[in-house]
């Protein structure tokens, strides 16, 4: 939803300023679906706006939802033809924990990933950033009834945690992404708490340094996947610009601004990134940052998009978090939500 349009438009029909407030919230906080949805506006105006106006910068392509219930998928088709996606997991029941795109493709080229295979197409605008949230809150308040009879009930139809980690890397469109989270925080709109968005980069030196100082209280995740140069270098291209040690000296430089726990994403991929030297390797990193009760690993089950690559077995992945903590290093093992709708970023979106 474009606020400067929506100001626009109500300045251009003489209304009165409170109804800007009125407006925002039915959109924002109530989650109505329609303009003619906002009965406290007269019917003439509710037409008007639904003529000239659109709460959304995109039409809804596809909804999957996987069998168990725990992750939905929104492919989205934007006004320009481009098409992106979203994912709505449930990791437990009443918690929604929504993962949004930044842009069309992705210029990083990780080589594990399906949207670094569809290289980069342009950069979201924050308002098509933040309309992803707008609406996971519609579709949670349309399908409230049929959760409710579910295993994962919700307690409300409002997203919970928000991560950017779908489509794209934040920091190669950090102006929108600044934005996007400025407008997700403002409590007259969106209202969610610093603490409850994430941002995921593949390790962008510089952009981690930018987020501890603008955005302090935002959590910081980084895809770090190897713990080794070689290994990092042959799998995702950023390291070459930014290798372990910028990564470390960024990481050093974050906590010198912020104490907030960062999370290092290691997706588990067999016999390329599980073996005990890798895990030793890790843990020497980790050390080497310092902080370490700050830093949380999390091992990630590979989604498979890639004919090359297999995920590590669950046996391989709990012996390489033991071997972690025999380096007194904690992880904790996620799990893989949503194979069958194709969660992993890029999947749907790269098929069309
Ligand atoms: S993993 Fe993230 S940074 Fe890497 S190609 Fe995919 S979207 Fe881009």
């Amino acid at each position: 939803m474009d606020i400067e349009k929506l100001q626009q438009f109500l300045q251009d029909n003489n209304l009165p300023k409170f109804r800007l407030g009125q407006i925002q919230k039915a959109i924002f906080a109530d989650g109505v679906s329609s303009f003619g949805e906002i009965t406290t506006l007269s019917k003439d105006l509710r037409e008007k706006m639904e003529n000239e106006m659109r709460l959304l910068s995109f039409d809804v392509e596809k909804v999957l939802v996987a069998n168990d219930g725990q992750s939905i998928k929104a492919l989205l088709k934007l006004h320009s033809g481009d098409l992106i996606e979203t994912v709505l997991i449930s990791p437990k029941p009443g918690v929604w924990s929504a993962c949004i795109s930044c842009q069309v493709g992705c210029a990083m080229g990780c080589r594990f990933c399906a949207t670094g295979k569809m290289g980069f197409k342009r950069d979201l605008t924050a308002e098509e950033i933040t309309d992803q949230i707008l609406f996971w809150r519609q579709y949670l308040k349309k399908n409230f009834k049929s959760f409710q009879n579910s295993k994962f009930e919700i307690q409300n139809y409002n997203v919970g945690n928000i991560v950017y980690m779908g489509m794209g890397e934040p920091f190669n469109n950090w102006e929108n992404v600044a934005e996007s989270i400025k407008v997700l925080t403002d409590e007259k709109l969106f209202g969610f708490g610093s603490r409850s968005i994430s941002v995921s980069t593949s390790g962008i030196a510089d952009g981690i340094e930018r987020m501890a100082t603008e955005f302090p209280q935002v959590n910081l995740a980084i895809s770090l996947h190897f713990a080794s140069d070689e290994k990092r270098d042959r799998f995702m291209p950023v390291n070459k610009k930014d290798n372990l040690e910028n990564l470390r000296q960024a990481l050093k430089k974050y906590f010198q601004i912020t104490t907030r726990k960062v999370f290092l994403e290691y997706i588990m991929l067999d016999g390329i990134n599980d073996t005990a030297l890798d895990a030793k390797l890790l843990a020497d990193f980790i050390y080497s940052i310092g902080n370490t009760h700050l830093l949380h690993m999390n091992l990630i089950r590979y989604n498979m998009t890639s004919e090359d690559l297999k995920p590590s077995s669950k046996t391989r992945t709990q012996l390489f978090k033991q071997e972690l903590e025999k380096h007194s290093i904690n992880a904790t093992i996620r799990k893989s939500l949503g194979e069958e709708i194709e969660a992993a970023c890029g999947q749907l979106a790269g098929k069309n």
